[in-house]
């Protein structure tokens, strides 16, 4: 039943390295004992895969999957650290050196792309019959670096050297078909191990190839380049993560990724079907369903119409009630940047069958609502098609059966503005899932001594599979609990300034309150605000240099899209900040700046168990729940926030004592903003007219982008948007307050670490065990399936 590691890891290091395993690098090693551990779980994946196919599934179709490292996750989950450490130890290497050989399968963005890692984690730990799909990007999001503190991007060849934890199923292929090329879908199944179960789930990533490897015979008449030309063509579908789609031919590529791999699931999926089931597909929806995580992967609903009609023979009523109790579909922001409209003219040059069936829709739609009495103005509105632009959050609304929103007060507000046309004529189709995290990797692998205290006081390791159970030991807070969390949050940020000072080069001090904000950047998280704060109290202490503040270190880990220049500017902004302040003798060391390049999951799992304060600064109404707002709980950080997305949550569940909530609420918001004079406010907010000033007047050097001129512009004076879209000097005296207060409340450490042991004991309601839970009881419709144990 266990697994035995010990005798495999060493020839499979040998035959990865083709040395005797003492000689092999880290890097060897960490590829032999990655492929031994895949080796080890073959049959259970096998077992699951067989005994899934038969009954009830969820698929879970996304376009991003952020799943970080693997070896360290599946050891833990299989219960084989120790074993592997022992193993390691025996070939003269150290576990930890060669866990940090990995590198990061970041394909993905930020928080959606990581929910769905994280539901992954949880389906497999419940037994629950799920599996993901998506792409196997070649390049993931980008690599950042800083230029003289500007973001530049550069390729992640993530996967050149081989990845173990990708199997390529060569049998499994399906041809996907585009009206200028076809090309054939190559599956790469990832293993996806449950914490302590015998089930194997599986992530299957789809890669593209040419039909034909290359054209032969332009390759003998010396036309080399044509020769590749085509292969290229077709391999450009999995090259990259989010194309730059500024660009008609970017769009295009854009539409294509998302048909590539939606089209190949549904095939897959009804082969299965049709294997076990027979030919009559009219009861697919009994056994299948499918999650949309986002509008990315909308077109799904298209082609299962056609695949059900073209191919399985379904008329166009009955192929219509299949689909409309297969698709459940996930809205995960209010910006309406987000939700993706396509022209027709791309539909058109890509699949006109598509587009006849997306018509179709339309047409039926559109009688659909005369028949309802809608009026023609709202029914305009919602219609699939507009003109010549297809609308895929209209269509996910239209066909699916479940349409959730990702916190409670985002659910509300999707309900009440975003999506009330739809919630007026159905209501049903409407329900909350309030996004979680899993606490093994967000917990017991990322803070080990964290993990080990409640071992102790829980007497059980229960909790990493039930964190709901944490809530029993509230109140066992004693004096010798609160000393030992201290004691573990210093340990953890004395080993996260050894990172830092190897990873960036800065010194920081560990007394110093660690303060972090690592997220995307986007105006609407406003890191800007947060930047505006540090350089507010670089001037207070330089006005005053005996002034006693608490030391601080202040950190940021966020990439911006290549093409989101404030974005950038900010990014600018905040090493320009830190290059002032961080040398500075009159600070003296009080407040440090570190922006942590490349933030992306195994950074992050280094820095969340050494935080202090997390930063959820987002404008109300805007953040549609967050998660690393859970992590930082769970590993007994204080939020510092606004009541947006899933802080109002975190603060129901620890009470006001131990969150620091400030700034205007999502409902006083609109009031606010009618009489908003943010040019007033600045010159009203003592300090805040200092600051923006700086932006200007030669303190801080833009080295000539005028990056910094344009965010100040952005926050005084309406142009094309009104001035301060964002209310970040709107917030900004409370924020200010608040942090002060927050860093002072920081003196009374055992105060402190009491608030912060009842933000660990009280994050069980956001682990995503807990939401996984809730879609597979309400939405799916799932029971668990555990695999039945054998010898092996
Ligand atoms: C959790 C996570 C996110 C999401 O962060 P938010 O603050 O919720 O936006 C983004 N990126 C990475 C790498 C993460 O681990």
């Amino acid at each position: 039943m266990t697994l035995d590691l010990t005798r495999s890891v060493a020839p499979a290091v040998r035959a990865t390295s083709g040395r005797p395993a003492e000689l092999s690098t880290p890097y060897e090693v960490w590829q032999g004992l990655s492929s031994a551990v895949v080796e080890r779980v073959a049959d259970r994946w096998e077992r699951t895969s067989r005994a899934y196919a038969s009954g009830r599934m969820e698929h879970y179709f996304s376009a991003e999957f952020l799943m970080g490292r693997a070896l360290l996750n599946n050891l833990s989950n299989l219960g084989l650290v120790d074993q592997a450490k022992e193993a390691v130890g025996a070939i003269g290497q150290d576990l930890s050196t060669v866990l940090e050989q990995e590198p990061d399968a970041a394909l993905g963005n930020g928080g959606l792309g990581r929910l769905a890692a994280c539901f992954l984690d949880s389906c497999a730990t419940l037994d629950l019959p799920v599996a993901g799909y998506g792409i196997l990007y070649r390049y993931g999001l980008f690599k950042q670096l800083f230029d003289n503190g500007f973001q530049t991007e550069h390729p992640d060849s993530w996967m050149e050297e081989g990845y173990p934890f990708v199997i390529r199923r060569e049998e499994a292929q399906r041809r996907v078909h585009f009206a200028d090329m076809d090309v054939r879908a190559i599956p790469y199944d990832m293993p996806i191990t449950g914490y302590g179960t015998q089930n194997v789930n599986t992530l299957r990533l789809w890669k593209a190839e040419p039909i034909e490897e290359f054209d032969y015979d332009a390759f003998n008449s010396q036309r080399f380049t044509d020769a590749i030309v085509e292969r290229e063509r077709a391999m450009d579908i999995s090259r990259v993560l989010y194309p730059n789609d500024t660009t008609y031919e970017g769009k295009v590529l854009r539409v294509r990724q998302q048909y590539f791999f939606v089209s190949a699931s549904l095939q897959t999926i009804i082969d299965t079907y049709v294997a076990e089931h027979g030919e009559d597909l009219s009861g697919f929806a009994e056994f299948n369903a499918v999650q949309l995580n986002d509008t990315h992967p909308v077109l799904a609903i298209p082609e299962l119409m056609r695949l059900l009609m073209d191919v399985h023979g379904l008329g166009w009523e009955s192929a219509w009630d299949v689909v409309s109790r297969t698709f459940a579909y996930t809205n995960h922001t209010v910006l309406s940047e987000a939700l993706e409209k396509w022209d027709v003219s791309i539909f058109e040059r890509l699949f006109p069958r598509i587009l006849e069936i997306v018509r179709e829709i339309d047409r039926r739609f559109r009688l659909d609502m005369a028949e309802r009495g809608i009026d023609q103005g709202t029914t305009d509105y919602m219609a699939p098609i507009a003109g010549d632009t297809v609308r895929m959050a209209w269509i996910a609304c239209y066909a699916s059966y479940s349409i959730n929103g990702v916190a409670a007060l985002h659910t509300e507000i999707i309900k009440r503005e975003t999506l009330k046309e739809w919630h007026a004529i159905w209501p049903e189709r409407f329900n909350n899932k309030t996004n979680g995290v899993t606490p093994r990797r967000w917990l017991k692998q990322c803070n080990p001594r964290l993990a080990a205290l409640l071992d102790e006081v829980m007497g059980s390791d229960q909790w990493v599979t039930d964190l709901s159970v944490l809530a029993e030991a509230t109140d066992k807070a004693d004096d010798a609990v609160l000393e030992k969390l201290a004691a573990i949050k210093r340990e953890n940020k004395r080993d996260f300034a050894a990172w830092i000072a190897e990873r960036e080069g800065i010194e920081i001090d560990p007394d110093a309150i660690f303060d972090v904000q690592i997220k995307r950047l986007h105006e609407y998280k406003r890191q800007l605000l947060n930047a505006l704060y540090i350089l507010d109290l670089y001037f207070r202490i330089k006005e005053d240099p005996t002034l006693e503040v608490p030391k601080r270190v202040f950190v940021f880990g966020a990439k911006a899209a290549p093409g989101y220049y404030r974005a950038k500017g900010v990014i600018k902004l905040i090493n320009t900040i830190a290059a002032l302040v961080n040398d500075d003798a009159d600070v003296a060391g009080r407040i440090k700046v570190v922006f942590v390049h490349n933030y992306n999951v195994s950074p992050a799992e280094h820095i969340i168990p050494a935080a202090d304060v997390s930063e959820q600064i987002s404008t109300a109404g805007k953040e549609a729940s967050g998660t690393s707002n859970m992590k930082f709980m769970m590993n007994g950080a204080l939020t510092l926030g606004t009541l947006d997305g899933a802080n109002v949550e975190i603060l129901d569940a620890v009470g006001e004592d131990n969150a620091y909530i400030f700034g205007a609420k999502e409902e006083e918001l609109p009031q606010l903003r009618a009489s908003y004079d943010p040019a007033q406010v600045a010159a009203s907010t003592p300090g805040l007219q200092r600051v923006l000033d700086a932006l200007t007047d030669g303190t801080l050097d833009d080295n000539g982008s005028g990056w910094f001129a344009d965010l100040r512009r952005s926050l005084l004076e309406a142009s094309h948007e009104p001035a301060d879209v964002y209310y970040v000097l709107g917030d900004f005296a409370a924020y200010r307050e608040t942090k002060d207060a927050m860093a002072a409340d920081y003196a009374d450490q055992k105060a402190w670490q009491k608030k912060a042991w009842i933000n660990i004991t009280q994050s069980g309601r956001f682990s995503s065990d807990r939401t996984i839970r809730d879609y597979a009881d309400e939405v799916w419709k799932l029971t668990a399936t555990p695999i039945p144990a054998t010898a092996a």
